[in-house]
């Protein structure tokens, strides 16, 4: 196994953009899973799959084709060949995603898609369940925590950059609905590994959390020499 940074952590932590930093200052591949569970859930919701669907989602599996692609600036996301970088995170997938990343038959898929994805470079991979379940083993691992009305208050201000219109509180409700449907789940729910470091960003910019973080890995780092 090369050298791998676990970080799990809840929607509206900062995790995405926190984890691209610290991969390009680490120089680690920065791989993010939800993006491909973000995938599976919009195919099913493309082709009107419903998740008690399982055949049907066996099937959408079996044919399906996620890849990124990557250049300085950004990552772009291909499902079966087409770019859905902005689709995947578009309302309707946010407030579906859960119930898709909560079917066994999916997490199968994917977890040794990611595992496989480890062995190939060093990277720095986020999710929910990559301490606990995909890399239990990983070099270092990162809980990246906030609280539930920062996590509400950072995702409505991007939905009103983006124009999107909503109000505080149903924000607020669909983040504690994810949240619920992520944490209860029977397959690999959302709890932090034992072994994780625990670190809040509630009160911290972005910059600090990045900072805070590469240290965690480059105090690792030097003490197993990888
Ligand atoms: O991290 P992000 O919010 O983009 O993830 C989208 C969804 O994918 C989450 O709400 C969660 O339900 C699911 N997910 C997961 N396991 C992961 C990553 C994401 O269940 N490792």
């Amino acid at each position: 196994m090369a050298f791998v940074v676990a970080i799990d952590g809840p929607a509206g932590s900062g995790k995405g953009t926190i984890t691209k930093l610290v991969g390009k200052k680490m120089g680690l591949i920065n791989i993010d899973t939800g993006a491909m569970y973000r995938c599976v859930a919009l195919e099913c919701l493309n082709r009107n799959i419903l998740p008690e669907e399982l055949e049907k989602i066996e099937k959408v599996l079996e044919e399906i084709d996620i890849r990124f692609k990557r250049d300085d600036e950004k990552e772009i996301v291909f499902l079966n060949g087409n770019d859905v970088t902005g689709q995947i995170r578009s309302t309707i997938v946010n407030s579906n995603v859960a119930k898709f990343a909560a079917i066994k038959i999916i997490r199968d898929k994917m977890t040794p898609i990611q595992r496989e994805m480890g062995k190939q470079a060093d990277i720095i991979m986020e999710g929910r369940d990559i301490g606990t379940v995909v890399f239990p083993d990983a070099d270092v691992k990162i809980f990246l925590d906030c609280s539930i009305e920062e996590r509400a208050n950072r995702r409505f201000k991007q939905n009103q950059e983006k124009g999107i219109k909503c109000t505080y509180e149903e924000v607020l409700e669909s983040i504690k609905e994810r949240h619920k449907l992520e944490t209860e789940r029977e397959v690999a729910p959302f709890v932090q590994a034992e072994d994780a470091i625990y670190v809040d960003s509630t009160k911290l910019t972005i910059e600090e959390v990045v900072k805070k973080i590469v240290e965690i890995i480059e105090e690792k780092r030097k003490s197993i020499n990888k």
